[in-house]
């Protein structure tokens, strides 16, 4: 069947999804092996090259995002990495200055080493990206959503900026998922995830993936994968590919439960500011609402008064909050972003960003207040006055 006929809850159950003519096995198998032999089907040749558990998670992800095809990798940033590989050295790359923390670290890192050269812009300036571009770049790295601000980026207009340039287009869709846009059909040459997050949606594996509009693309990311060696592990392959066939039940849960505690937690007293970008006080609330189906995204960012040592007494406080880094399990999570230095530069020092798992939104809204209730203390003075 024609996977682009099939919508996403569709795609879900069945992308990758082939009988198993040994065992009559409906799940797909986990396969094990370093390496295949000589003469069976498929000519797989050794277990670096290719695995046919892999094979069948690329084929949902290249599904889900209407891709030529995909390419699984050890990480979101191997992914990340190998399409940097791509740009010749002493290249120029413009990437979002609020992008993913990795992501900047390891452009300052090629930066510094002289393997290329990189202009961080503000993506929400179109002109910027523009102007950045123009002197001949190799790559404009984009992301959907910015972390931990969740900025929306207005894909079509940077793209458009960099058509006819030669620069390559990536974006990362890590936050706004396969479910929310499709970067490819907006002329994205290849989108990455780290399948880590929403798609593995579990927190029990750290994958990633490349998806490409054009096929000769990903036989050059292949090559990268076999020869540099950020293989994804046979088994995180088979995690994320049984994570995958719940993503759309689970994001879209997510989702909405994100969307409800950014309402109920704006205004609240003890609140500075929420960043949502289903929030009319989002700065770029019209533009998610056209650009991501439901206009909204499963991430929340939230300023507490009292500044970090609240933010931080906030989140020890919270029980249903696991308190810790990553996001897009099912698990409800939070952090303080300025904890960490390279996020402290784009954002303010109390300001905790919240994953919404797929727990009941008022389990986890009467435990935000509780913790924001027992560290009223350290956040002495007015309360916030109410928006
Ligand atoms: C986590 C994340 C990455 C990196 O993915 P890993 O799987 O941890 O390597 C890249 N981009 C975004 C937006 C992320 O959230």
């Amino acid at each position: 069947m024609d996977p682009s006929a099939l919508r996403p809850e569709t795609l879900a159950v069945h992308a990758g999804h082939h009988p198993d003519t040994a065992f009559g096995a409906v799940a797909p198998p986990l396969v094990t092996t370093s390496t295949y032999l000589h003469g069976a089907p498929g000519e797989r040749g050794y277990g670096r090259t290719t695995n046919p558990t892999w094979e069948a998670l690329e084929e949902l992800v290249a599904a889900f995002e209407g891709g030529a095809a995909a390419v699984a990798m050890a990480s979101g940033m191997a992914a990340i990495s190998a399409v940097l590989e791509l740009v010749p050295p002493g290249g120029r790359v413009v990437a979002a200055s609020n992008g993913y923390s990795g992501t900047r670290v390891l452009l300052r890192h090629l930066a510094a080493t002289g393997r290329v050269s990189v202009a961080l812009v503000p993506v929400e300036d179109t002109a910027a990206v523009a102007g950045a571009l123009a002197p001949g770049a190799d790559l404009l790295c984009l992301e959907t959503i910015s972390n931990p601000l969740l900025t929306v980026c207005d894909l079509p207009a940077c793209i458009a900026a960099a058509r006819g340039t030669g620069a390559r287009v990536m974006v990362d869709n890590t936050l706004a998922t396969p479910l929310g846009v499709h970067p490819l059909d907006l002329g994205a040459d290849v989108v990455v995830h780290s399948l880590t997050k929403y798609v593995g949606g579990h927190s029990d594996l750290i994958a990633g993936c490349a998806v490409v509009r054009e096929t000769a693309l990903a036989e050059r990311l292949r090559f990268v994968r076999q020869e540099v060696g950020g293989i994804p592990g046979q088994l995180e392959a088979w995690l994320a590919l049984r994570g995958a066939r719940t993503m759309v039940l689970r994001v879209e849960r997510q989702t909405a439960n994100a969307a409800e505690l950014a309402r109920r937690l704006e205004g609240h007293p003890e609140v500075i500011r929420v960043h949502h970008p289903g929030l009319a006080s989002h700065p770029q609330h019209a533009l998610a609402a056209g650009l991501l189906r439901g206009g909204a995204c499963a991430l929340v960012a939230v300023e507490v008064r009292g500044g970090a040592e609240r933010a931080d007494a906030v989140c020890e406080a919270a029980q249903l909050w696991a308190h810790t880094t990553s996001l897009g399990g099912v698990e409800s999570m939070m952090e303080r972003r300025s904890r960490y230095d390279v996020d402290a530069e784009v954002c303010s020092p109390g300001l905790i960003r919240l994953s919404a798992g797929v727990e009941h939104v008022d389990d986890l809204h009467a435990d935000l207040l509780r913790a924001l209730e027992l560290t009223a203390h350290l956040a002495p003075g007015p309360a916030a006055p109410p928006r």
